[in-house]
């Protein structure tokens, strides 16, 4: 998939900091927490059992593989054609092929529940863009899912000129609130607009 010479985004599984290696990098160290980082895709096609298997990569269980472990993190994305026994942690689509079989939690963008796998047990979240690249991913083209995130305002709000940061929570809720003034306020401490929200 990763193009020769070009970089690509990955984001620490340690400490969460984003940064870009080169597209044929297979391992690389956080330059923030200096942490070591496997980058290249994890293949699983035996049994493997482990504590956890980190990567910035994808998972695939192939059709013999089985993976037992406490923590799989995987922000390429999980292929699962065989058993996964953990909880999962995606930052790309999770696909359960038909003859899989899935059993623990899984926190992924997405998830592509094929028809006559099983699925025993576990609390799953989806849509979770915990782990899912920002902005960078989108010049990458493969994965996306920023346009996802949850957070974003249904009904576009005029930005106030001259704001620096506007707050996503602040503006949508702009109905029920009168207009927060970033000027004097006297006697209440606080730090940005959107800790004076109430819901
Ligand atoms: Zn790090």
């Amino acid at each position: 998939m990763a193009k020769q010479g070009t970089q690509r985004a990955i984001r620490c599984y340690h400490c969460r900091h984003q940064f870009e290696v080169g597209g044929r990098a297979m391992t690389t160290s956080c330059p923030k927490c200096s942490k070591p980082l496997l980058v290249d895709d994890v293949e699983v096609k035996t049994l493997e059992a482990v504590r956890k298997i980190q990567t910035c990569g994808r998972l695939v269980v192939r059709k013999k593989g089985h993976v037992i472990a406490q923590l799989v993190e995987a922000h390429g994305g999980i292929d699962v054609e065989g058993i996964m026994e953990a909880n999962a942690l995606s930052g790309a689509t999770v696909r359960i092929a038909a003859k899989a079989v899935w059993k623990g939690g899984c926190n992924a963008p997405s998830v592509i529940i094929e028809d006559g796998c099983r699925i025993a047990g576990g609390y799953f979240v989806v849509p979770d863009n915990s782990v899912v690249l920002q902005a960078a991913a989108a010049a990458n083209g493969t994965e996306t899912g920023v346009e996802a995130a949850g957070d974003a305002p249904a009904q576009p709000a005029p930005a106030a000129p001259g704001s620096p940061a506007p707050s996503v929570s602040v503006a949508g809720l702009r109905g029920d609130l009168p207009a927060v003034p970033l000027g004097p306020r006297p006697p209440q401490k606080s730090q940005s607009p959107s800790s004076r929200v109430r819901r």
